[in-house]
């Protein structure tokens, strides 16, 4: 009878499961969130055969809200499935940002590597030219210093002088980790072409004299012993090629099978790589800064971590984000001293494509009052009780509202709920959620220019002397 009584448990345990991992994928949020209610350990539950988990399937499809409910209800954030794949992997490979930011802000760990080829995180997001994701990935080890740039320049021509402002080893560690046949992310972005990628990389110290090796793990149809140069011409993208040679990648290496990267191309018919694979350049064009660069990133994860990121709320306060007008006022912009909520400085920080022009060294982020150029942001003393915004962060509230049940959420919908609703099931990084009153969202999202009508909509004298200060 014990053992009946288990098995019927074991099929109805399944049997939700099924309907949580349904819910993951199609992003239904309301189902997702009533599953682990009912049993919060449903989180853990992965499917047979490829065991990929509820949370694998909100973070490839992107479902951020539900990624961040099931890591509140516990699930292991580095959870496998049987390619040994993590979340994160699968949200770089689709490109799904927020899904990253969320994860590198609970802390994933991004040096995880698949069963199948060794390949990290930010393989998958550099084949697959999701820079967005690529810098996400490396908040922890791009310091949100002015002279940022400077020092990598200097760190490439002297090896040997040493510099404390960041782990420049740690970076060129993680920048450089191998898969299985030393293929490296700069191999794979320029094998495929994607050139921002290839730019951002570089910018962040990828070596071009890598080379990959020929140890059988995988096919390699261009040749060990192979830079990533000789990955761009097999790819065929002249602009990869030019950003590589412009970093000083040599045009006459040649692989184990005696190819130079001149070879390689000719032989995978890339004919018009011809003049630039053929003449070293007199003068080593400049490289332009990449628009990912982002060098406040790593002082907004670290105070969101710290202090939380999705304080509630708060109708009335005095000093309301000027972005989302709700959010209390919890960090300052380094240099211009511009307040913002945590959350919306998040956003700022990871959707800033350098389109608009700061008054800031390469890699700052523009403010949106003043266009100054924001390097790092800190956290405002006396705002907000710290251990109070760190328990409200970490705490997903829970539905206190009627028992009707709310229309399904898909991402077109969801954006046209009721504001009430949106404050019931707010989540940190919910911009679905909190529609009407978060332009800076829809704004960030491809254009972070943020225009300046949003000023006068807070009637805040301090924010009206903040401007003209600017
Ligand atoms: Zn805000
Ligand atoms: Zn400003």
């Amino acid at each position: 009878m014990k053992f009946l009584s288990a098995v019927v448990h074991s099929f109805g345990c399944s049997a939700s499961g099924e309907r949580l991992v349904s819910a993951a994928r199609d992003g239904d949020f309301q189902e997702a969130q009533a599953l682990l209610e009912y049993n919060p350990r449903l989180a853990r539950y992965s499917t047979f055969g490829v065991r990929n988990s509820p949370l694998h399937y909100s973070a490839a499809h992107g479902h951020h809200e539900i990624v961040y409910l099931l890591l509140h209800s516990g699930v292991d954030i580095n959870l496998r499935n049987y390619r040994g794949q993590t979340a994160l992997m699968q949200a770089c490979q689709h490109g799904h940002w927020e899904v990253v930011l969320i994860l590198v802000l609970f802390g994933a760990n991004v040096h995880k590597a698949d069963y199948l080829n060794g390949w990290t995180a930010l393989h998958l997001a550099a084949t697959n030219g999701h820079s967005r994701c690529i810098r996400l990935l490396l908040a922890d080890y791009i310091p949100s210093i002015p002279n940022f740039r400077e020092i990598m320049s200097r760190q490439s021509t002297d090896s040997e002088e040493s510099i404390s402002e960041f782990d420049h080893r740690a970076l060129s560690q993680i920048i450089n980790q191998k898969a299985d046949g030393g293929i490296t992310a700069l191999h794979m972005a320029a094998l495929n072409g994607q050139v921002e990628s290839v730019q951002l990389l570089l910018e962040f110290g990828a070596s071009v004299s890598e080379v990959t090796v020929g140890d059988g793990t995988v096919i390699d149809l261009i040749g060990a012993g192979s830079t990533a140069l000789h990955y761009a011409a097999c790819g065929g993208n002249a602009k990869c090629c030019q950003l590589l040679i412009a970093r000083g990648a040599s045009l006459t290496t040649e692989n184990e099978n005696g190819w130079t990267p001149l070879m390689v191309s000719r032989s995978w018919n890339k004919s018009w790589l011809e003049d630039i694979l053929t003449t070293e350049p007199v003068e080593r064009p400049k490289l332009i800064p990449s628009r990912y660069i982002s060098l406040p990133l790593m002082s907004i994860v670290q105070i969101a971590r710290e202090y939380g990121w999705s304080s509630k709320s708060a109708p009335g306060c005095q000093d309301p984000c000027v972005v989302c007008l709700e959010r209390k006022c919890t960090v300052a912009a380094g240099g211009c001293d511009h307040e913002f909520c945590t959350r919306c400085a998040l956003y700022l920080c990871s959707t800033n494509c350098g389109t608009t022009i700061s008054r800031g060294p390469p890699g700052s982020v523009s403010c949106p009052l003043c266009r100054n150029g924001i390097v790092s942001f800190v956290k405002l003393p006396g705002k907000a009780l710290a251990k109070e915004i760190a328990r409200t962060s970490l705490s997903f509230p829970i539905c206190q509202c009627s028992h009707e049940t709310p229309p399904k959420p898909t991402p077109l919908t969801t954006q046209l709920r009721s504001l009430e609703l949106c404050r019931v099931h707010d989540t940190p990084l919910g911009i679905y959620f909190c529609c009407h009153k978060l332009p800076s969202i829809s704004l960030c999202r491809k254009a972070p220019d943020i225009c300046h009508s949003l000023v006068p909509r807070c009637a805040n004298g301090n924010l009206q002397n903040h401007l003209s200060r600017c």
